[in-house]
This record gives C-alpha cells, sequence and structure tokens, in this order.
C-alpha cells in the first residue's frame, strides 16, 4: 500500500467499503509502460476506472483514449482530450451514437461484422476504421474472447468492402484477453494480425494500424512479469512478423494503469461457522461483496491480494463472501483464501490492487447498500 493512501486512511477514517486510488500510481504506470513501448501510441480503456480525476490526469500526460459509449466519450471531452485522442473501440454501438460521435468529431472506429460496417458507413462517413479480429485468449484470467472480433478470412473482405465504401481501412485490432500472464500471446495474434496486412496488400490496401490492445496485467495473487517483459515481447512479435515495416502502433491498457494504483477497505461484518466441525472453514463475511464493485471475482476469476491487521498470526482456511442476500454474493470459496485466526468482527481489511473494474462494477443501491464510494487523490 502507498505511504500516501495509507495515511490519507488513517488520518480521514472514511467508511468503509471505500476505493482510494493513488493517482501518483497511475502517472508512473503510465510513464512505465510509454517507456518499455516508446513507440506506441497509449489509448487507455475508459472502462477500467472512468473516475475524471483519472482521465483529466492522463489526458495531461497525453495519453489518448479507448472509449464505449457516448458518456465515455463525452467524458474524454470534457476533461481536455480533443476528438482526434480518442478511438470509439466498442464494436457494438448504436448507429445514432455513431453519429453524434462523428458529429464530436471522432474519426477512429472499430467494428468486426458486417452490419456494424453499414452504420459506419452512413454514420462515419470517411472515417478510420479497424476491424477486429478473434484471437485465442488463453492465459488470461478475465478472457476477452469469442464475443469480440471476426475470422481473418470475414475481417479481410469487411476492410475490402470498408474502402470500397469509402471508409479508410486503416489497420486490425485484438485483445488477448484481460490480465493475460502469457507472453506468448502476442506473439501468436501479431502473426495473425500480419497475416491479413498481407492478404490487404494483395488487395491493394495498405493497412496503416496494428492496435495490439489490452491485456496487461495487475499485481494479485499471483506473480507477474514486469511491464518491460510485456514491451519486450511486444517489439519481438513485431518485428518478427512486420520485419523492418513497422506499422503505427496503439495499446489500449486499463488494468494495468489503474489497478495498483487503488485499495478498498472493508470491514468485517460476520465471522461463523455452519456447524460443529473442527475442520470446516469460517466463513467471513465483508461489507463489500460481488454487488458492491467485486464482480471481477465471479467465478473467483480475478483473486484479489488481502491485507488484515493480524497478518503473520496462524491463519486457517476460510470461505470469503459479501453482505447481501444473495448466495451468488460469494467471493472465494475454491481458490484457497486463508486469513488469521485472530480476525474479529469489526476489522478492517484492505483488498489491494483493486482500482480497475471496481466502482463502476458496483450496483447502484441492491439491498440498500450504496455505491461503492470512491477517493482520488
Ligand atoms: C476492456 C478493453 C481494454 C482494456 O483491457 P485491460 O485488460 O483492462 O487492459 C482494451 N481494449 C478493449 C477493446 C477493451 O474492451
Amino acid at each position: 500500500m502507498s505511504q500516501k493512501i495509507a495515511r490519507f486512511l488513517a488520518e480521514q477514517q472514511p467508511e468503509t467499503p471505500c476505493l482510494v486510488v493513488d493517482l501518483d500510481i497511475i502517472a508512473e504506470n503510465y510513464r512505465a509502460l510509454k517507456g518499455s513501448l516508446p513507440i506506441a501510441e497509449v489509448y487507455y480503456a475508459v472502462k477500467a476506472n472512468p473516475a475524471p480525476e483519472i482521465v483529466s490526469m492522463l489526458a495531461d500526460l497525453g495519453s489518448n483514449f479507448d472509449t464505449a459509449s457516448l458518456t465515455e466519450i463525452d467524458l474524454c471531452l470534457g476533461c481536455g482530450a480533443e476528438p482526434d485522442r480518442l478511438s470509439f473501440g466498442s464494436t457494438i454501438k448504436k448507429q445514432r451514437d455513431i453519429e453524434a460521435a462523428f458529429a464530436r468529431g471522432v474519426r477512429l472506429f472499430a467494428f468486426d461484422s458486417q452490419a456494424e460496417l453499414d452504420k459506419l458507413t452512413q454514420a462515419a462517413p470517411g472515417s478510420k476504421v479497424f476491424c477486429r479480429i478473434l484471437v485465442d485468449n488463453s492465459g488470461a484470467d478475465w478472457p476477452l474472447s469469442r464475443k469480440f472480433g471476426c475470422e481473418l478470412e470475414m475481417a479481410r473482405d469487411l476492410l475490402i468492402e470498408a474502402r470500397n465504401r469509402g471508409l479508410d481501412p486503416y489497420g486490425v485490432s485484438f485483445h488477448v484477453g484481460s490480465q493475460q500472464t502469457d507472453l506468448s500471446q502476442w506473439d501468436v495474434a501479431v502473426g495473425r494480425t500480419a497475416m491479413l496486412f498481407s492478404a490487404l496488400n494483395e488487395a491493394g490496401i495498405e493497412l496503416k494500424m496494428v492496435n495490439l490492445g489490452g491485456g496487461f496485467p495487475a499485481r494479485y495473487r499471483t506473480d507477474i512479469s514486469e511491464i518491460d517483459a510485456y514491451g519486450d515481447a511486444i517489439m519481438k512479435a513485431m518485428t518478427h512478423h512486420f520485419g523492418n515495416r513497422l506499422p503505427a502502433m496503439i495499446v489500449e491498457p486499463g488494468r494495468s494503469l489503474v489497478g495498483d494504483a487503488g485499495i478498498i477497505q472493508t470491514e468485517v461484518v460476520l465471522i461463523s461457522k455452519k456447524s460443529y466441525d473442527e475442520n470446516e472453514a469460517r466463513w467471513v463475511y465483508l461489507d463489500i461483496g460481488k454487488f458492491g464493485g467485486l464482480a471481477e471475482t465471479m467465478d473467483e476469476a480475478i483473486k484479489y491480494r488481502l491485507k488484515t491487521p493480524h497478518d503473520g498470526g496462524e491463519a486457517g482456511p476460510v470461505v470469503i463472501a459479501g453482505p447481501t442476500c444473495d448466495s451468488a454474493d460469494i467471493l472465494y470459496e475454491k481458490a484457497g483464501y486463508e486469513l488469521p485466526l485472530d480476525l474479529k468482527v469489526g476489522d478492517k481489511i484492505e483488498l489491494l490492487s483493486t482500482g480497475a473494474y471496481t466502482t463502476t462494477y458496483s450496483s447502484v443501491g441492491f439491498n440498500g447498500f450504496p455505491p461503492l464510494k470512491a477517493y482520488f487523490i
């Protein structure tokens, strides 16, 4: 935990649950990523944490933004990012939203289907468009496969069709899956991308950009490689498949910029057992759960690190659950979490690296629990 966050929690004693984000860490993460991939343009994936404090700061640092809705577009514009620094990167858009984005000056759009291309032809004439391709997401803790992207053969036809319709067939995008820990996945995806570049070359179209997506990790329970290792793997993949004719490169980090910058403080509401069986795990109920912002614990996919006041003492197995009256609101049952035997009701627990994909996943008030409160310091 950063000293700034520790001091804030000690001095302010905010009501729990709450998220505290250290903006300096986000700035550091942004600079580290730029340092490890100097020739790539960064488009922050706004959905990871759309707080205006974060978006404004990244806009000042020179970041571009990957957006998925008109609300996110207006947020970025309002925070000082010009429209030519925005990508409307969702492949699932309403035509009237495309029109509105175009009217605001946005000229870079994603698509992965004929029907979306139809909308872009109508609503964003002449714009730069990039086609998202399907890639395998193995190695990712939070896959983004299947739902987005199309096969290479279809992507080729769609990009040719884009040119025929007066759009600018600008490039190719993919996402190797969020929290991707297998560095070789970029090589596979870049290889497929390069095949598509060749196929289009044969059709007289020179694509100009590869959008390498997100997938860079935050620090959860499992060790991860440093960001430089990701930069190296990506540059190796690019030179391996494109030689010295490198196209423009875009990365769209979400999780890796903001995840480690945030900490959720929560309070133990109840510790109980279901029987007199000595070997049975304790149930530890927190004042935050799946509906309070921890949706990524679905299927125990994202495994946050926990910090308690009794760390170091003897620990035992636990089931960790949220406070709501829904039995889906269990965070960890199978992942093998242990907590100190001294843990008691009223103790504060910190969930580390919770700056990404938490505040906006929080429900508006299920069971009367208010949305996750957040502080940006
Ligand atoms: C969510 C998303 C990202 C961000 O992914 P991370 O794994 O959080 O870095 C990037 N690009 C697109 C298109 C996305 O949908």
